[in-house]
């Protein structure tokens, strides 16, 4: 058979090929050569031949047919009782079956930020919030149609949500399936929407909902309160509501992790002497013993006195950073006593370097960048 057309060759597959590498090479092709894409004459024809030769190879019996040196299409190479809309279908957008789309749909989620003060962040606290949001109408109970009506089938696409259009190619028929424009894929028909939903079975409101914040949150902790979101269109499942926590400043307290810091200034005279100061902290007061010598930048730490830790047992500590205050106006009087002191410690004249410092960072980049 010399003047055999060689449908392998037409497909650009080997004679080897199985099924699922000719239905690919198929698939390509029709897609490249589809009228839709290309209307040229010369390719509808190519178009034409690879049909035939998927027709030919992606059948086995006809693939065993050609195999053994007879053309099942009789060498036409035309597509003999091949039903394009089969093939069409096969390729182009049978994605199952669809079916009329539902009128109840989840509802979306919202997100919603409060303010909250740090003993709320230590100890917890029960909130409400007023929030405007959808809740399910209750008029038509969600079913979008005005009492005592009917939602009715769709008369255009009989109740499936969609359509089939026919559409004519020099393949034949193509077929495709779209949403239904009367209905827009719901199957169905209010006629008569509620009034006061019109028809979308929820209405806007106002709702408070009460939660708690627990103890250790920070800023940008989400409370996530389920079902308590936007009831969806057609009275569906309604989302979460998330609270989203922002922190206030607190005009004492610094939070670092789940520790408080503060900066509690002494005088001089008491750093000297020692003192305690009662110091007002979220648990009440607190003495914060300041030892005699106590020097600047000194901390003393009243354990377990933070913030709880969000997750896991325990708070964070209060960390008090120790200042001390020397005196800057001082009369006649203080003056002397303090000179006077001095004196007897033998402190009128400074003699002592300065404290050699550790390199600092940037130093230590710098000296890199010399060399040294
Ligand atoms: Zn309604
Ligand atoms: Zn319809």
């Amino acid at each position: 058979m010399a003047d055999k057309i060689d449908y392998y060759d037409i497909l650009g597959v080997t004679r080897d090929a199985d099924a699922q590498e000719i239905k690919r090479a198929y698939r390509q092709l029709a897609r490249d050569l589809h009228p839709d894409v290309n209307p040229d004459p010369e390719v509808q024809d190519q178009f034409k031949m690879v049909t035939a030769a998927y027709e030919v190879l992606g059948d086995p019996e006809k693939r065993r047919l050609y195999d053994s040196g007879i053309d099942p299409l009789g060498g036409s190479g035309q597509s003999g009782g091949f039903d394009p809309f089969d093939l069409m279908e096969t390729f182009f957008g049978n994605n199952g079956p669809r079916g009329p789309r539902p009128r109840s749909q989840r509802g979306q989620d919202a997100l919603v930020r409060i303010e909250v003060e740090l003993d709320e962040v230590v100890f917890g606290s029960d909130r409400e919030i007023t929030i405007e949001t959808a809740i399910a109408c209750a008029v038509c109970e969600g079913r979008g149609n005005a009492p005592d009506t009917d939602i009715i089938s769709c008369t255009m696409c009989k109740g499936r949500g969609e359509v089939q259009m026919v559409q004519r190619s020099f393949l034949g028929q193509v077929m495709t399936t779209r949403a239904c424009p009367q209905c827009r894929g719901f199957g169905n028909i209010i006629q008569n929407p509620c009034h006061e939903c019109s028809g979308d079975g929820r209405v806007r409101t106002k709702r408070t909902v009460a939660f708690r914040v627990p103890p250790g949150v920070e800023s940008g902790t989400r409370i996530q309160l389920s079902g308590e979101g936007e009831v969806g269109p057609g009275a569906g499942p309604a989302g979460d509501l998330y609270i989203e926590i922002q922190e206030k400043a607190h005009p004492i307290f610094h939070r670092k992790g789940d520790d408080l810091h503060c900066t509690l200034p002494v005088p001089m005279t008491a750093a000297a002497l020692g003192v305690t100061v009662p110091l007002e902290t979220l648990d009440g007061e607190q003495i914060v013993d300041i030892e005699p010598g106590t020097q600047a930048g000194a901390q003393r730490v009243l354990k377990d006195q933070g913030v709880p830790h969000l997750r896991g047992q325990g708070r964070g500590d209060i960390v008090v950073h120790i200042d001390v205050l020397t005196p800057t106006s001082l009369d006649t009087g203080q003056r002397a006593l303090l000179e006077q002191l001095a004196a007897i410690r033998g402190e009128e004249k400074i003699t002592v370097n300065p404290i050699e410092q550790e390199p600092t960072f940037f130093g230590r980049i710098k000296d890199a960048f010399s060399g040294r």
